[in-house]
């Protein structure tokens, strides 16, 4: 059974996508869910662990100064920011309806 990844409707539940332009770029007529990508965080910045980020060294030779980081804001919250960093890098294949498109 097919969902929607975003708002988990069946795909029983939801309409269809209309014809070209509706709202998306390509003839989509009859679908219920389409095919997008997308970034896995897409929210907002989240402003602490980008000064996390901010200060992050990584030398060509390997050297960090992620042991500094670490000390000065903690380990799980350098844990967090990395993995905030990533996400909002790595894109992801994701099957949504219109609704959650069109937002
Ligand atoms: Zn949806």
């Amino acid at each position: 059974m097919n969902k929607c990844y975003i708002c988990g409707k069946d795909e029983n539940e939801l309409l269809s996508f209309g014809k070209e332009g509706d709202p998306l770029i390509g003839n989509f007529e009859g679908q219920k869910l389409v095919k997008i990508y997308r970034a896995l965080y897409e929210g907002p910045d989240i402003q602490k662990y980008e000064d996390i980020l901010d200060e992050l060294i990584i030398q060509d030779g390997g050297g960090d100064n992620i042991k500094e980081l670490e000390d000065k804001f903690g380990l799980e919250e350098v844990d967090k920011a990395f993995n905030y960093d990533q996400a909002k890098n790595t894109v992801g294949s994701s099957w949504e309806c219109r609704d959650c498109i069109i937002k």
